[in-house]
Parts: structure tokens; C-alpha cells; sequence
């Protein structure tokens, strides 16, 4: 069983003057395989900062604390290596890849993640699969990958790729945004068969409650600030929802 654990991370973001902006101030979190961890807070709290440190962005610098996965450093790999170990981030602003197919990119991720190449025969199969049940045309797979894509299309990739690349641990940074509601049901029941599978220990980064309607969570925990200020169950997310984050902002001043 996989165990991703953020120990009391600190993160500066760096400016281009050079200077060193502080925005996560020792968070605490232990993602194990088959949870799901919904992280809410208001915009500007840090939350895509945690998401991109643990992905190993060149624009954050980590500056105290730990991140593990199955007890190995996350922190001193390579991108490259944060994914082979099992990480998977879906960005809140995925980039486009011009000249590579989405039916290629995939499979190079795969041959990436696994170390040698998926068998032809299953992995078209696999991914043909997929595509169907996220509503998406065979045509998808020789597009550009996020080239022109629609909001909606972008996250049915997203889910593609969870789907086929099986991580360990899988971050969702507003996986929600931008999708009207046949995308938004798509889209969480696409994260409900990962879930379902147990293998994939989720992290579902929101500043809405309308995911958590559709994919409910284990553990919620209240983002503000730069770190954790409150922890519970799904019916946080539902107070959250009636109260707003106000009170704990107030409480982090
Ligand atoms: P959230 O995802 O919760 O909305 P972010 O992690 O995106 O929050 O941002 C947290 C804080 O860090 C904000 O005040 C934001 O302006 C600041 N920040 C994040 N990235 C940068 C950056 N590249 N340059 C300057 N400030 C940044
Ligand atoms: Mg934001
Ligand atoms: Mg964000």
C-alpha cells in the first residue's frame, strides 16, 4: 500500500527580481492508496503552490519539510523521476504539447512510467476504452495534445491519462473549473473508477464544493493561508459550503 506524506513543508515562491515570496508555511498531509483527500480553501490560500512543489516546478523553492513516498525523498527527484515513482498532477493550467498526438503522448508516459513499452494490442484497447467511456471521439487520440482543446476536453484528458497511467498518487488541482455539468459528471466518475480500483491514493484540490457532490471524500482538510487550519470528513465540505471560508479566514489572521 502506497503512502505520500507532506511533513511540515515549507515553500517560497521565486520572483524574478529573485527574492523569495513565502506561501506555504509548514503543511502537514498523509495521502495513503485507495483515500480520497479533498484540500478546499479560498484563491490565493497556496493550494496550487502545494500541487506544483510536490510536482517539482522550477518556480518553487522548497524551503523546510519533507515529502515521501513510500518513504523516498519526492523532493530530491527529477520531474521525470516524481513521475515514474507513481506521482501523477494534473495541472490547473495543463500546457499544449505541439506536434505530439495525444495516442503518442500517452504511450510515451507509459513506456516512461513502466520502463518498457505497453503491449500494442491491450494498450489501444486499453485506451480506446477509456476514451469511450469519457465520451471522447477516436479522432481525440491524434490530436495535438491540449491543442485547441476545450476546457471540457482538457480534464476528459486528464482522466485518460490517470485512467491508463494507474499513479500511486494522483494530485487534481481544480479538476472541476471550466466544466459545465455533463463534463463535471464525467469527469468524477472517471475519478470514481480510480478510486474504486484502491490502487491510487487521491488529492483533490478544490476552492468549490461541486466536485465533492459527485466524488465523495474520506478526509477534508480547510486550506488558508499557507497551511491546514481545520480536518474532518465530508460534512466539512458541506459547512464549508453554507458558511463560506470566511470564518477561517478570519481565525488564520
Ligand atoms: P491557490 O491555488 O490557492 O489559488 P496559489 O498557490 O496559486 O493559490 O497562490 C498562492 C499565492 O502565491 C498567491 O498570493 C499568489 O499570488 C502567489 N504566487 C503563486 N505563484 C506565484 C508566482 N509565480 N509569482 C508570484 N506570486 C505567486
Ligand atoms: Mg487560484
Ligand atoms: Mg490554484
Amino acid at each position: 500500500m502506497s503512502v505520500l506524506e507532506i511533513r511540515d513543508l515549507q515553500v517560497s515562491v521565486k520572483l524574478p527580481e529573485g527574492e523569495l515570496k513565502p506561501i506555504l508555511a509548514g503543511v502537514d498531509l498523509t495521502v495513503k492508496a485507495g483515500e480520497t483527500h479533498a484540500i478546499m480553501g479560498p484563491n490565493g490560500s497556496g493550494k496550487s503552490t502545494l500541487a506544483y512543489s510536490i510536482a517539482g516546478h522550477p518556480k518553487y523553492q522548497i524551503t523546510g519539510g519533507s515529502v515521501l513516498l513510500d518513504g523516498d525523498d519526492v523532493l530530491a527527484m527529477t520531474v521525470d523521476e516524481r513521475a515514474r515513482a507513481g506521482l501523477f498532477l494534473a495541472m490547473q493550467y495543463p500546457v499544449e504539447v505541439p506536434g505530439v498526438s495525444v495516442a503518442n503522448f500517452l504511450r510515451s508516459a507509459k513506456t516512461a512510467i513502466d520502463g518498457e513499452a505497453p503491449k500494442l494490442r491491450t494498450w489501444g484497447k486499453e485506451l480506446k476504452e477509456s476514451m469511450d467511456r469519457l465520451g471522447m471521439d477516436a479522432a481525440f487520440a491524434q490530436r495535438n495534445v491540449n491543442e485547441g482543446f476545450s476546457g471540457g476536453e482538457k480534464k476528459r484528458h486528464e482522466i485518460v491519462q490517470l485512467e491508463l497511467l494507474k499513479p500511486k498518487v494522483a494530485i487534481l488541482d481544480e479538476t472541476d473549473s471550466g466544466l459545465d455539468i455533463d463534463a463535471l459528471r464525467v469527469v468524477s466518475e472517471g475519478v470514481n473508477r480510480v478510486r474504486e480500483t484502491g490502487d491510487t491514493g487521491l488529492l483533490l484540490i478544490t476552492h468549490y464544493t461541486r466536485i465533492l457532490r459527485y466524488v465523495k471524500p474520506d478526509y477534508v482538510h480547510v486550506f488558508v493561508a499557507g497551511r491546514i487550519v481545520e480536518e474532518g470528513g465530508p460534512e466539512l465540505a458541506e459547512r464549508l459550503e453554507a458558511e463560506g471560508y470566511e470564518r477561517f479566514v478570519s481565525a488564520a489572521a
